[in-house]
């Protein structure tokens, strides 16, 4: 079979991989440089779900020596003031082996073991150019090309979406009493934040805040962003150093009414956009990958390839929606601040707190998806 891949951020570098390894020649078309894709300051929450598709593609040993991992997640509502944690005995008994409820892996580091796994497989043609000459040549178009896709807006694919008031901010920061082995998800009124242990006393804090709040904050200097963060982080963890720069980006919410168009797939953030701090984006964005590629292995596909964007929007779009909800009614969760929902959260943690049968539930639905 015959594929383009538009697009070799994290999404269409690991499909190019998967589809080569079952037999397909792909073009991966990329319009930026291998140093531009690795320079990215940015850091995952990898799930187990991403474990083992990294596991199935043998690539996961190679990426394991750059990975932090973390063995309790703690979650903590400030509004109603309660907090529970998740810990590897509430995963399910397969991943609980692992001893590790994810792991957290730097952008640099992943995209650089990823390029290099490229480069050595003679089945996969980078191609540093936007433009498709002859579709033609193709059985089948992959869209990895982002959450402004142009291939989206030229093929006129509908999808729903909207701004959050909001920007997130990330940055990577010294802390003091906190294990290098936990991490944290705290829903504060402006929004979700999170701390993910990068080795050692570093961290990577993902927070919101609203557009508001941010813009008179603009100014602030790193000093004084440790200030602020000394007011938003749990009693008993202190901020140190910012290490690097403060960054902030939009955050936007889309997903596609279709997954497909003609024989174009839209996989990655090209179909669906969440919130950053479920810490749910590259998860599910890797979960396509797995679901494509286990479908184009079937026989009856590779004789009836025009039918494969049809069963992969149709067998796909459960997971994408429910986690898309999920993620969403987090944020809002977080910043719901009316007092009629106090009692309801109360007992929602009451609830998290002593039940490891509830706790393993959603622990399953956030690691290995639906
Ligand atoms: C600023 C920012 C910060 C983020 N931080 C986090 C985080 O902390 N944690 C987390 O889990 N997720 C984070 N995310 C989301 C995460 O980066 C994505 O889920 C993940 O990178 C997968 O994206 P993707 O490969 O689908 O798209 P992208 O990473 O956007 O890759 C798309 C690729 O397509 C290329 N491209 C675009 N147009 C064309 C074209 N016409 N022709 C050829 N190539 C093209 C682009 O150059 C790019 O390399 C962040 C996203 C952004 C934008």
């Amino acid at each position: 079979m015959n594929i383009a891949i538009i697009g070799s951020g994290l999404t269409g570098s690991l499909a190019a991989i998967s589809l080569a390894r079952k037999g397909c020649l792909v073009d991966l078309y990329e319009r930026l440089s291998d140093d531009e894709l690795v320079n990215r300051d940015r850091s995952y929450a990898l799930t187990h779900s991403s474990r083992r598709i990294l596991e199935k593609l043998n690539i996961w040993d190679q990426i394991l020596p750059n990975l932090i991992s973390f063995k309790y997640l703690n979650v903590i509502d400030y509004a109603i003031n309660r907090k529970f944690k998740f810990i590897i005995n509430d995963l399910n008994l397969v991943d609980r082996k692992y001893s590790s409820i994810g792991w957290i892996v730097e952008h640099s580091k992943l995209m650089n073991t990823i390029i290099d796994i490229i480069s050595q497989n003679d089945n996969i043609n980078k191609i540093p150019t936007s433009i498709i000459r002859n579709t033609n040549n193709y059985d089948l178009i992959i869209v990895a090309d982002g959450s402004n896709s142009i291939t989206k807006k030229r093929l006129k694919t509908p999808s729903f979406g909207f701004d959050y008031d909001q920007v997130c901010i990330t940055l990577k920061v010294l802390l003091r009493g906190i294990e290098s082995y936990e991490a944290f998800e705290i829903l504060t009124p402006e929004g979700p934040l999170a701390i993910l242990p990068l080795g050692g006393d570093m961290f990577q804090i993902i927070c919101s805040q609203s557009v508001v709040a941010r813009s008179n904050n603009l100014s602030l200097s790193k000093p004084l962003f440790l200030d602020y963060l000394s007011t938003v982080l749990p009693i008993g963890i202190e901020p140190d150093t910012i290490i690097g720069d403060i960054m902030e980006f939009p955050i936007k919410f889309s997903l596609n009414y279709k997954l497909h168009c003609g024989k174009y797939i839209y996989l990655g953030e090209t179909a669906h956009v969440l919130h950053p701090v479920g810490g749910q984006g590259l998860n599910l964005c890797w979960r396509d990958v797995d679901y494509l590629s286990n479908i184009i292995v079937l026989p009856i596909f590779r004789k009836y390839t025009f039918l494969v964007p049809m069963i992969y929007s149709f067998i796909r779009i459960i997971d994408i929606v429910s986690i898309s909800i999920l993620t969403d009614s987090l944020v809002r969760y977080s910043r719901s601040n009316i007092n009629v929902f106090f009692f309801p959260r109360t007992f929602i943690f009451f609830i998290l707190k002593k039940s490891s049968l509830v706790r393993r539930f959603i622990l399953n639905i956030m690691t290995n998806g639906i």
